[in-house]
């Protein structure tokens, strides 16, 4: 069983079918009897994560910083809700408290934390797996944006091959640690 952190969006007016993906993801964490760390709101696909992890039994973490409480709706469902003093340190416990980090559709934020664990596991600064789920294709742009930065030397290849993707929720699910 693992601590699964998962970044996604915290928007609600996106296609619903990515709400469902993420309501889809939660399930079958819970099934596979692992645990789920979010930011801790209860807003866009975030929201869905939880909740749908929350009915299948599986414990919820959420970590949120004290000034998006009002504004993420803090979930305050969650087995465990962290409120931190600063969006760095809602990084450090999201990033301590799990064991593996999964990034799901999402917006700048989300970008921003899959980023961050993956530029620190190329570095050799922690070896936790860190995957992407490219739903449809929704990661396609980047992942040849990135593929032409490694072609021009700007990426190192081992760099890319740190990074998981998965197709499905399935894919991420036979990805992640026992
Ligand atoms: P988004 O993908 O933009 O919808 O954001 C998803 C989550 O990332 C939200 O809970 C945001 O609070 C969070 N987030 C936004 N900016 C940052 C940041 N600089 N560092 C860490 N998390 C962030």
């Amino acid at each position: 069983m693992a601590r699964v952190c998962v970044y996604c969006a915290s928007s609600n007016d996106i296609d619903p079918r990515y709400l469902t993906l993420a309501r889809d993801m939660g399930i079958a964490l819970a099934a596979a009897g692992h645990s789920v760390v979010t930011g801790g709101g209860r807003v866009g696909m975030m929201g869905e994560v939880a909740r749908a992890a929350r009915s299948g039994g599986a414990r919820t973490v959420g970590v949120i910083p004290q000034h998006l409480v009002p504004l993420e709706l803090a979930d305050a469902d969650a087995d465990d809700l962290v409120v931190t003093a600063t969006m760095r340190e809602r990084k450090r416990v999201m990033e301590d408290g799990s064991d593996v980090f999964v990034a799901l559709p999402g917006g700048i934020g989300t970008l921003e934390e899959l980023f961050e664990m993956w530029t620190s596991a190329s570095l050799g600064m922690h070896d936790k797996p860190v995957i992407v789920l490219d739903d449809g294709g929704f990661y396609a742009p980047l992942w040849a944006f990135l593929e032409d930065l490694r072609d021009r030397s700007f990426v190192r290849q081992e760099a890319l091959d740190t990074l998981h993707r998965a197709a499905t929720v399935a894919d991420v699910l036979a990805l992640l640690p026992r």
